[in-house]
């Protein structure tokens, strides 16, 4: 994440029915989101400027806007909690939704002209803070982490034992990074492939597995990605132990992303290998 001040530019044409007075109170609203957005790690206000205008432009090229908002931030980092996370400005935009027709908006860095574009955050993850629950939400943990989180999927027959599954996902943390916030994990060991022990630590109701920490890796610990809240959400980002990757697990990869023409054979090849929810 970088620091580097950004420009929020939006753009809206409201639609044509609405009355003067619902056009008030929400420019008093938006104009008040300077104050009223409060940082979670500071409680004060973070946006650095909020300006906001008609369109006085008498150019053709205003493709029917009628309305701009310049708005800036100290970090993108910033901007992501003020669009995904802060309350004040959700519930300031649940209100102007209805009014708005269309929409532009660009964000930009002053005098970045090419570069990669940040990734969409991850609903539900604040300021790097990941929250994970067991099946029977009996164990609830947190991990931290500076880095966005990705499955890294391990094709090892330890973890397909372990897990009954082709593969299990996980993401390696360092071991402060994860902290128990709820229950207490059950705990099993065994020697891994450097003969050093391993421990397993999962729920000792509903056996989920939440994480491993390796005597090889003292310092870290290896935490399943899917366990956690947003685990659907999160992107692939590595293989490991591909020597053991079943066979068919490309192919039906490949046979999933592959379309099928008739909407009953999909909706069974869904529900066959996804069984989402169905257990
Ligand atoms: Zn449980
Ligand atoms: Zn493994």
């Amino acid at each position: 994440m970088s620091s580097t001040p950004i420009t929020h530019i939006v753009l809206f044409k409201y639609k044509s029915n609405i009355t003067w007075s619902d056009f008030q109170h929400h420019f008093h609203e938006f104009s008040a989101l300077q104050e009223k957005c409060l940082h979670p790690s500071t409680n004060a206000p973070y946006m650095l400027s909020l300006r906001m205008g008609q369109n006085n432009s008498w150019e053709p090229y205003s493709k029917g806007m009628t309305h701009g908002f310049v708005l800036e931030f100290v970090s993108q980092a910033d901007l992501d909690y003020y669009l995904f996370e802060d309350p004040v400005h959700r519930a300031f935009s649940e209100k102007a939704l209805p009014l708005i027709e269309d929409s532009v908006v660009v964000d930009i860095k002053d005098a970045v002209l090419c570069g990669l574009k940040p990734e969409k955050p991850v609903a539900g993850v604040r300021m790097g803070l990941y929250r994970g629950s067991c099946h029977c939400g009996e164990l609830n943990w947190e991990v931290r982490s500076k880095e966005r989180i990705k499955h890294v999927l391990c094709h090892c027959d330890t973890c397909k034992k372990l897990g009954g599954a082709p593969y299990s996902c996980n993401f390696i943390v360092p071991r402060e990074d994860l902290a128990i916030t709820k229950g207490q994990p059950g705990i099993y060991t065994y020697k891994g492939a450097s003969g050093k022990n391993v421990r397993c630590f999962f729920c000792s109701t509903c056996t989920s597995h939440i994480y491993h920490h390796q005597d090889a890796m003292s310092d870290k610990v290896i935490v399943r990605t899917l366990l956690l809240d947003c685990g659907n959400d999160l992107d692939a980002g590595g293989e490991i132990f591909p020597e053991g990757k079943l066979k068919w697990a490309d192919a039906l990869r490949e046979a999933l992303n592959a379309p099928v023409a008739p909407v009953s054979i999909q909706k069974k090849a869904v529900n066959g290998v996804n069984g989402a929810n169905s257990v």
